[in-house]
């Protein structure tokens, strides 16, 4: 079943190709993808193949996109591996969505091996790159005689802090007997980082006794033994975290490869038409002064908590954009009016704008008008706002998000934190402080104000010739031709 769907690598002649594996979910995808055209810049005689994963369960649909790609991008090919299936008891629990991705991704391991191999008998493989998610794979490399040539480097499409934190796992777990979500707030001691809350970790690591625990730890078990960790950053944005990764304090029993800082990598998307109409909505708007609310791809929130938000917004005076998802997915028929406090959308209509599922945030960051992102923490999101220069409200939801409040607070000093109380709710007061104190000329306002704008340059900077970014891909790159 496997050589059927492998025959399309056979028609070039030993073409000089890199593989990149993400791992199956559309954002992912979307990252690698970007990945393969950055190295495409700096290397444009290499050819991409992007390994697709097809999962049993929604990971969005990649057909457009993929299509998209093809017809622009004819140096990336895309290849379809055969779909997995998972037994339906292991569909039909509540595991996290990682724990079901772990389990797609261990059952596709002879598959991308079977690929590889495939790929290797008429292409020249100068490096497989793999999304974090699926560093096991490496367990396969090590064994066979003819893949274990072939470079193996980990894309990380979160921060370095939250790869430093990823590293010290085994370390952490050897050390503490206790789950992170008994140990409470109690700080963890991770090189590179500012005391974490153990609370604060990544959702799917903090109870031991889940599978995506156990997955996870294994995982980051390979991140050391690959030849690279390519990280979506820049080393002035986080250089403690870079320099204890890159001096080996995260893994203290193992050498740590070498560390690629190719970041600000910034995903260009379609606008669509309705889209455009906020965009217009901007333009009538002073400089500066609209506060964004956007939470990420996932970020669904109850209708109590949007109520609060609502109530928060109206009573800060602030003028705000916010893009608000269906908190309940099951009635796809919902309106704006019926969710929102009565009155709040009139109330508000000449220094509001609320829209339904999305908007174009990139375009948005960028635009003039606006001033502040309440966000998601996605890190995605955070870095199109720093590449923006716009400072930001931390409301963490889900991943490593909380991690990344931390860090963005406490580390980079662009982001005031939302707080709230123990079982996640945001109160109307936060939401309305936290958005007046970002959005006036407060004191803490200011100032992330100032430091957001010199990240957006020292962003730019390592983007630029002779940037550290730049000289990353290009060595990364270089040590390719040696291979
Ligand atoms: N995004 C967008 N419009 C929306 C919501 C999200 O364009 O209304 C984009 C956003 O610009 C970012 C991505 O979706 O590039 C979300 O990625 P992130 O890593 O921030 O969060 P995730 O969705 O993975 O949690």
């Amino acid at each position: 079943m496997v050589k059927c769907t492998l025959e399309f690598f056979h028609t070039n002649s030993k073409m000089e190709v890199i593989v990149l594996y993400p791992s199956p979910a559309i954002g992912h995808l979307v990252s690698l993808v970007e990945l393969g055209k950055l190295i495409l810049t700096s290397k444009p005689s290499l050819s991409i193949h992007i390994l697709v994963t097809t999962a049993p369960y929604d990971a969005g649909d990649t057909a457009p996109y993929i299509a998209a790609v093809s017809a622009t991008t004819p140096s990336i090919t895309f290849h379809h591996l055969p779909r997995i299936s998972l037994p339906p008891e292991l569909l039909n629990t509540t595991a996290h969505p990682e724990t079901l991705m772990f389990e797609v991704l261990l059952r596709n391991k002879p598959i991308v091996a079977e690929a590889l191999r495939s790929i290797s008998q008429s292409h020249t493989v100068h490096a497989f790159i793999m999304d974090f998610f699926c560093a096991s794979i490496i367990e396969v490399f090590s064994s066979d005689h003819q893949l274990n040539k072939i470079p193996t480097y980990v894309f990380v499409t979160s921060p370095a802090s939250f790869l430093a934190s990823f590293l010290y796992l085994p370390t952490l777990h050897e050390t503490i007997p206790q789950s992170f979500k008994d140990l409470k707030n109690t700080l963890l001691d991770i090189p590179g980082l500012p005391p974490i809350p153990a609370l604060d970790m990544a959702k799917p690591i903090l109870d031991r006794s889940d599978m995506a625990y156990e997955f996870f730890l294994e995982s980051t078990t390979y991140y050391p033994k690959s030849d690279g960790l390519v990280i979506n950053t820049f080393e002035s944005l986080e250089p403690r975290a870079i320099k204890a990764i890159s001096d080996g304090l995260c893994v203290p029993h193992a050498p740590t490869p070498p560390v690629y800082c190719i970041g600000p990598l910034i995903t260009a998307k379609g606008k669509k038409g309705s889209q455009l109409e906020c965009l217009e909505w901007l333009d009538s708007q002073p400089r500066q002064s609209v506060v964004f609310l956007c939470f990420g791809s996932l970020g669904v929130f109850s209708e109590e908590q949007l109520h609060e938000i609502a109530v928060g917004l109206e009573r800060s005076g602030q003028r705000f954009f916010w893009v608000v998802r269906n908190p309940s997915s099951a009635s796809p028929e919902w309106n704006l009016d019926s969710l929102l406090p009565q009155g709040f959308l009139d109330r508000t209509k000449d220094r509001g704008l609320v829209v339904k599922n999305w908007a174009p945030q990139v375009e948005v960051l960028r635009h003039d008008s606006v001033g502040g992102f309440v966000t998601h923490c996605g890190w995605n999101s955070v870095l199109e706002a720093i590449c923006a220069g716009v400072p930001m409200v931390a409301w963490p939801l889900y991943a490593e998000q909380r991690l990344n409040r931390v860090v963005l607070v406490e580390e980079i000093k662009i982001a005031l934190p939302m707080k709230e109380s123990d079982g996640g709710f945001v109160s109307a007061s936060e939401v309305e402080k936290r958005v007046t104190e970002l959005m006036t000329s407060s004191e803490n306002g200011g100032s992330l104000r100032k430091r957001a704008l010199v990240m957006k340059d020292e962003a730019r900077a390592a983007l630029s010739d002779g940037g550290s970014s730049r000289a990353a891909l290009a060595k990364l790159t270089e040590s390719w031709k040696r291979g």
